[in-house]
């Protein structure tokens, strides 16, 4: 798609409004709303806007920011009538002075994406977002009451979270993406759609757009969709397994049928270069005080840092496919990151360990969780940070990773997470009054 193709499109589709859209550093989508009058403009990366009301984004003193829209990233929203139809294109934020903004998330990943195409590769990424579906109360409030009692193979024929899933599959379908799965998961209410994998810009354009499409669908059914990672302590919470393979020349360079495991030299590396910084990675993959609820043991989110071939206990599984298919599961992430810079860091991480040769320990194919300490400590398997606070210590210490996110994102949202958790640390908690309110 160029300029014109767009701008033909949008005529042709009847499209009145274009949302120009973007994240912030924490991945919130923003949007700033234009007519088709004034489209072209905007497609000679003509249009300001006031970067100061975004967090992170910058000082009050240098607030007119550009947007420059992504041609490709064009797309009509299935849900508006079309007679005066909307759509939407991603922008990337730069800088008065034409230079790409080092506040933009989706300019970090494009500069991490140009490392890796100067090393001949490209990075191919197939995300498995899992997300609560909850009532609304009387006064239209989300709540933690699920439509369902469904586990993960009921269905019942008049569940409302199994129409609204319906509609989001065929609305994502409309909007181009290639749905592969979609099914009830093991926790009540709890659902997985997986859409095909690309490469990694076009893969985080995507999750974002998903994650707009779950909830604007959702609450058409009169429900609440959260990506939040634990809503409910006791059981299951959502995670974001991310898929990810370099390609080389249009062939998958983790594929190799002379090794025993027909995984490549730099599949091994790249699992390495994973497991070396996994611990500061967390910080980015699982960004809130709540991702740590659900990295516990016992409720299918990893906790060691290991790998393996067959089982899903470990941080890291490579699953069974080979050929095209080859890849690295990383199970950590959770829906609450904000992708582009989520997989910057571990294609950062990855490619750290094709440039050093970092050498994985050997795969571990027992269940890690049936493991004692001494065992764990012998195998040498660390475990993932317990905290949001823990992990921005490991992340502070980590200039490879620090090193992909840049100075000012690193220090914007090392600030904003230290506040975020301290909010946290300051407030008594309803465990703490049942624990010791009768105790002492
Ligand atoms: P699981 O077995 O863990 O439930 P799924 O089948 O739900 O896995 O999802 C697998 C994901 O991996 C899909 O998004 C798929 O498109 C993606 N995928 C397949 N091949 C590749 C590849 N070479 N690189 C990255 N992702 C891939
Ligand atoms: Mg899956
Ligand atoms: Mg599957
Ligand atoms: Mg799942
Ligand atoms: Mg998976």
């Amino acid at each position: 798609m160029n300029k014109n193709d767009v701008i033909a499109e949008a005529r042709e589709k009847g499209v009145k409004f274009i949302r120009l859209q973007f994240t912030d550093l924490l991945g919130v989508m923003k949007n700033v709303a234009i007519t088709i009058d004034q489209l072209e403009k905007a497609l000679d990366n003509e249009l300001m806007f006031d970067g100061s009301s975004i967090y992170g984004f910058t000082r009050i003193e240098e607030s007119d920011m550009y947007l420059r829209p992504d041609p490709n990233t064009f797309v009509v929203f299935p849900w508006r009538p079309r007679e005066g139809g909307v759509a939407r294109l991603m922008c990337d934020i730069y800088n008065p002075d034409g230079t790409p903004f080092d506040g933009c998330p989706r300019v970090i990943l494009k500069r991490t994406l140009a490392k890796a195409a100067e090393m001949g590769y490209t990075m191919q990424v197939g995300p498995e977002l899992e997300f609560f579906l909850f009532r609304l109360d009387e006064d239209g409030v989300p709540t933690l009451t699920t439509h369902d009692n469904a586990g993960y193979f009921d269905l019942s024929p008049v569940d409302l979270g199994e129409q609204a899933r319906r509609e989001i599959v065929l609305t994502l379908e409309q909007m181009g993406f290639e749905i592969e799965a979609s099914h009830h998961e093991v926790a009540p209410g709890q659902h997985e759609i997986d859409f095909k994998y690309s490469d990694a810009l076009d893969t985080a354009d995507k999750i974002v757009t998903f994650k707009f499409v779950v909830r604007t669908i959702a609450q058409r059914h009169g429900l609440h969709a959260t990506f939040m990672p634990k809503p409910v302590f006791g059981i299951n919470g959502s995670g974001m397994h991310t898929n990810q393979s370099l390609f080389k020349d249009d062939a998958n360079a983790f594929y190799d049928t002379a090794d025993p495991m027909q995984l490549s030299k730099e599949a091994y590396y790249y699992i390495g270069g994973l497991l070396k910084h996994a611990r500061a990675i967390a910080a980015v993959t699982n960004p809130t005080v709540n991702s740590y609820k659900r990295l516990v043991p016992g409720y299918e989110a990893p906790v060691y840092m290991a790998w393996s071939g067959r089982n899903r206990s470990p941080l890291i599984r490579i699953p069974a496919k080979r050929g095209a298919s080859t890849r690295v599961e990383l199970r950590n992430p959770d829906p609450s990151c904000n992708p582009y810079l989520a997989l910057a860091a571990c294609l950062t991480a990855g490619l750290d360990g094709i440039a050093n040769k970092i050498d994985p320990p050997p795969a571990c194919d027992r269940n890690i969780y049936h493991m004692t300490e001494s065992e764990l400590s012998e195998l040498g398997i660390g475990s993932l940070p317990g905290s949001l606070q823990e992990a921005y210590a490991e992340l502070a210490k980590n200039e490879v990773i620090k090193g992909a996110l840049g100075t000012h994102i690193y220090e914007k949202l090392a600030e904003a997470k230290a506040k975020e958790y301290d909010s946290y640390r300051v407030r008594v908690h309803q465990w703490e009054i049942d624990q010791y309110l009768t105790m002492f």
